[in-house]
């Protein structure tokens, strides 16, 4: 067991003393207060932390939904089948591009090679 050192006498007494035996200071009193300042700070903390990521997880979930909600009430121009759009058309506006999955594209890029000939 490690001895403790009295905070009055600096005297090393067990750390499970009531009281030091020379001085009389009260030990386990002041150790226990302590301990439970400790816990207590430490619960806080936690407490302080855990709202801090309810509060992150509220604005991410909100911007979630303004940003799909957003997106949802804005008019966009009805998605005309990529091969009727011409390449100018894509080559100007190239957002257009965004409005087509990777496969579609790719499938575009098959047609237009095929009527090449290449
Ligand atoms: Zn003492």
């Amino acid at each position: 067991m490690t001895l403790i050192r009295c905070y009055q006498c600096n005297k090393k007494i067990s750390p499970d003393a009531v009281a030091c035996p020379k001085c009389g200071a009260p030990q386990q009193g002041e150790i226990a207060e302590k301990k439970k300042e400790g816990k207590r700070k430490a619960d806080q903390t936690a407490g302080w932390v855990g709202l801090g990521c309810g509060v992150i997880a509220l604005i991410i979930v909100g911007s979630c939904i303004a940003h799909f909600s957003g997106q949802a009430s804005s008019p966009s121009p009805p998605r005309r089948p990529l091969s009727e759009v011409s390449t100018e058309e894509l080559k100007r506006d190239e957002s257009k591009l965004d409005d087509y999955t990777t496969d579609e594209l790719l499938d575009e890029i098959d047609r237009i090679d095929r009527k090449h000939g290449w």
